[in-house]
């Protein structure tokens, strides 16, 4: 029953490194998906590829004064090396800047221009003067028609997912001068989406009514329900494809119209270097596709980019596009620009060699039907409760008592009890159970039975304890070790997809690699008697409280980040008086004695020189300075306030604070020390 396969994973945009979200959303799945599929024999082209064009790159590379190229370069590399960190196994990890992209985009586009199936339109579009550009996508902003968020961008709000042109926004603002864009003529070539809703209805609406995710099918539907529209695939920009038609000067491709050309091309390149017809995978009917993508790009793989395949006429349609839902970190969305997330890069520097815990935690906790949540408690949960406690306990009991007992080779067993032909029955049923979630997408069920495996094998063990009868009877205990040494088994074939890793080094120990996943089912024998095992190796290691803690602690100090750059400047006081002004005596002071009032946690106790007297100052400082830190500090201090009591002690005047950018309290105080105390600030 082999079959052929055209695995596709969203190609990651290239203006920055990758996080957990992206991990958990498409590549895992899609990697287990993908590997679950070459172990049951059948032929599968796993494509992804940088995505390296549109404004977002542009406008990074402008800030920080550098060439897109620049910016490409340096996070493909970052990526591509993240993904063979973790294990992700594409056939073909390629480019959207290769030549062969460039020429296979060109080409598609010119099958449709040549076929008449774009609409040429001269529109006005906003123009900013100053800049010389046009402003498409992101080099506009303005509030959203549909919701009223004013941060939305030229081609979409991403408060309530609206997808915009440009022209729709209210208010646009050029996001290069800031200035007020105008209105300037040009021409671009749409696709007619409407022109394909009937198709659309008809394949989705109808025909995958049952088959695709509920999440996926309402969005499409929402869609077309809301009434389709050309949608432009041109576009005023000068980094990406160029137009290759007559008028197309100055124009480039669209970036979602060359992006999932990506995957055709990405395919060609690989079919070239293994001696394979790329045709197979995109032209022949048998060929399953699949998209991997997160449900922001729903409607470009479901509706647009089939509209593309549709119209070119010689290509398949995909069978499913199994999106996920967003994964959300300690509560809060996911955030490139705000930092709030894990990088990939960063969590192998502190969780090194410890790939699998996060590909298992996210795969146990996957976002596949709702937004979900990743806490690093539940990281630690899993990773102790589940892979240290039980896979990596029952493996590490196998293999630790076969060395103990009988040298590393595998004992002759006898017959059979009642038991033992149950837990070999219920091993072999495993495969069939993960294969039907996996094959239906629900990767995190089928994860979860993959524990179950290994939790049957560690009762198994308990229940039998071959340590307590290795005393008494020689013959049950080989049994009972030869059972659990065929369960060990089928964990590092059935493990393969979610723990690759450790899948490798249990085959390793084990000293086996010739089963495959339909022999987990056939087989009696997994691991034959005076077969020789090697020396044990723990799989997993407990995570301690304090590496959870560290990680905690990281995020916060994103959070401070964040808020103390997006703090809002406060705006101007109502006007006063010079008259008003001079009303305040301001002096400069030393702080000569400080002390904490007691029972409270922000109050410190000062006595303050301010060269009239030496006074008691009550300050809201303690949370941010202890009492040694201020003795000594030369102050500023607003003398004639009137004095009042806190907590029992007068306070005789005010000391002036600012912040920091971390949201810590500052003195304000003259930039010498040559200034007398008592001399007046005016
Ligand atoms: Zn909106």
């Amino acid at each position: 029953m082999s079959k052929r396969y055209t695995i596709t994973a969203a190609l990651p945009y290239t203006n920055g490194p990758i996080h957990i979200g992206h991990l958990a959303g498409v590549y895992v799945p899609a990697d287990i998906y993908s590997r679950y599929l070459r172990l049951t024999g059948n032929d599968v082209a796993f494509i992804c590829g940088s995505d390296e064009h549109g404004v977002p790159i542009t406008i990074k590379a402008k800030k920080e004064g550098v060439t897109p190229q620049d910016i490409v370069d340096k996070y493909h590399a970052i990526i591509k090396q993240s993904f063979i960190d973790f294990g992700i196994t594409f056939d073909n990890y390629s480019r959207t800047s290769a030549k062969i992209h460039h020429d296979t985009a060109q080409e598609f586009f010119k099958t449709l221009y040549d076929k008449n199936e774009f609409v040429e339109e001269v529109t006005e579009q906003l123009y900013d003067a100053e800049a010389n550009q046009f402003l498409a996508d992101r080099f506009v902003t303005g509030t959203c028609p549909k919701c009223g968020n004013e941060e939305a961008y030229g081609d979409q709000c991403e408060s309530c997912g609206s997808s915009l042109n440009a022209t729709d926004l209210i208010n646009p603002k050029s996001a290069i001068t800031g200035n007020v864009p105008t209105l300037k003529e040009t021409k671009h070539w749409f696709l007619p989406l409407n022109k394909h809703e009937d198709f659309l209805r008809e394949w989705i609406l109808k025909g995958h009514k049952k088959d695709w995710k509920p999440n996926v099918y309402g969005q499409v539907k929402s869609w077309i329900d809301d009434g389709l529209r050309p949608r432009a695939v041109t576009r005023d920009l000068d980094w990406g494809i160029p137009v290759p038609v007559e008028g197309g000067e100055g124009k480039v491709l669209y970036v979602w119209f060359d992006a999932p050309i990506g995957y055709i091309s990405a395919t060609k390149e690989w079919a070239a270097r293994e001696g394979k017809n790329w045709e197979d995978y995109w032209k022949d009917e048998d060929t399953k596709l699949v998209h991997f993508i997160g449900k922001d790009n729903i409607v470009f793989h479901c509706i647009i980019f089939p509209s593309m395949l549709k119209a070119e006429g010689s290509y398949i349609l995909p069978d499913n596009v199994p999106a996920n839902e967003f994964l959300n970190l300690e509560g809060q969305k996911l955030s490139t620009s705000k930092n709030w997330a894990v990088w990939l890069p960063d969590y192998l520097i502190d969780f090194p060699n410890q790939q699998d815990v996060l590909r298992y935690a996210l795969t146990a906790n996957a976002p596949e039907s709702k937004d979900n949540d990743f806490t690093w408690k539940d990281f630690q949960a899993r990773n102790n409760n589940e892979l240290v406690a039980i896979f990596g306990n029952f493996i590490n009991r196998v293999v630790v008592l076969t060395n103990k007992y009988y040298d590393g080779i595998i004992p002759e067993p006898s017959d059979y009890s009642t038991i033992d032909e149950e837990t070999l029955a219920a091993v072999k049923a495993y495969p069939a159970v993960i294969s039907s979630s996996i094959e239906r997408y629900r990767f995190r069920e089928a994860s979860q039975e993959l524990m179950n495996l290994a939790r049957l094998g560690n009762k198994y063990l308990a229940d039998e304890e071959p340590w307590k009868t290795f005393k008494t009877d020689e013959a049950r205990t080989k049994t009972v070790m030869f059972v659990a040494l065929q369960i060990a088994s089928a964990l590092a074939v059935l493990s393969e997809p979610f723990l690759p890793f450790t899948s490798e080094k249990l085959k390793n120990i084990l000293n086996v690699n010739d089963n495959n996943w339909e022999d987990i089912s056939s087989k009696d024998i997994l691991i034959p008697a005076n077969h020789q095992i090697g020396k044990g190796e723990l799989l997993f290691s407990k995570i301690e409280d304090a590496q959870i803690e560290a990680q905690l602690e990281k995020l916060i100090a994103s959070k401070k980040a964040n808020e103390a750059a997006n703090k809002a400047v406060e705006p101007q006081k109502d006007e006063i008086t010079f008259d008003d002004f001079t009303k305040l005596d301001l002096r400069v002071g030393t702080i000569l004695e400080a002390e904490k009032m007691p029972k409270t946690k922000k109050l410190l106790v000062l006595k303050v020189d301010t060269g009239i007297d030496t006074r008691t100052i009550v300050s809201g400082i303690a949370e941010s300075f202890s009492p040694e830190d201020v003795i000594g500090k030369r102050v500023t201090v607003l003398v004639n306030l009137a004095p009042r009591a806190l907590r029992g002690v007068e306070s005789q005047g005010m000391i002036l604070m600012t912040e920091d950018e971390g949201g810590n309290l500052v003195f304000v105080n003259p930039d010498i020390d040559a200034v007398k105390n008592g001399l007046q600030i005016s």
